[in-house]
């Protein structure tokens, strides 16, 4: 199954798609981990975004196009695939049409008062990107992640001058999908304000699975 997990930054994309990765057996391709692998190892295209994505602003549309193209050749993606993060623009949706076919579109709702608390208190392994929460879902050792050991920490674009950076480009740039993919059929909304585990059961049950 081909998926795009549609949202506000904070929504809990990434945290589902762990879970739905399990369940559907495709991988997760979030343009967000890949563009914080390459910061991390100073590669050319970190290099290119890393002050970009600091200051909660979006990466050129071509960059991340070309970024999702390729990675979308390789053979793990063969039985389908969760973007989580991509597209982000009307011109993002309308490259991948070019290049692929989407089954259903995942649209997490969730007012901003809720993505205020989960930014506010989120901290990422940065080895594996496990996604943890200050209260609400501790690493059971302080700053380790419980599930590669890696160090947990709060990505600069989580500090709150970006946080209110990335609603704004979300509202102007993101949101305009909903409307694009609502008309195209291929949009599913799920409440995504309770924890993690009840977001699964309503990700399956609108899925039919
Ligand atoms: P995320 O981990 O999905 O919250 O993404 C973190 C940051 O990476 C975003 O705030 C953007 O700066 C950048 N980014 C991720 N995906 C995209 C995209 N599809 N288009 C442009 N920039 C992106």
């Amino acid at each position: 199954m081909k998926l795009i997990f549609l949202g506000p930054p904070g929504a809990g994309k990434g945290t589902l798609a762990v879970k739905a990765v399990e369940i559907l057996n495709v991988p997760q391709i979030s343009t967000g981990s890949i563009f914080r692998s390459a910061i991390a190892a100073q590669s050319p295209l970190g290099l290119k975004v890393k002050a970009i994505i600091d200051a909660g602003k979006l990466v050129d549309d071509e960059t991340t196009i070309e970024l999702v193209k390729e990675r979308l050749t390789q053979d793990d993606v063969k039985n389908g695939f969760i973007l989580d993060g991509f597209p982000r623009t009307i011109p993002q949706a309308q490259a991948l049409e070019t290049f692929s076919t989407i089954d259903k579109v995942i649209n997490f709702d969730i007012p901003d008062s809720g993505v205020l608390e989960r930014l506010g208190g989120r901290r990422v392994c940065r080895m594996c990107g496990f996604n943890f929460h200050a209260i609400f879902n501790k690493p059971s050792k302080e700053d380790v992640c419980d599930h590669c050991g890696g160090e947990v920490y709060i990505r600069d674009d989580d500090k709150p001058e970006a946080v209110q950076k990335r609603l704004e480009v979300y509202r102007e740039q993101t949101a305009p999908l909903i409307d694009f993919y609502r008309e195209k059929g291929l949009l599913l909304d799920i409440d995504a304000s309770p924890m993690v585990d009840e977001i699964a059961v309503s990700f399956k049950k609108a899925l039919g699975l």
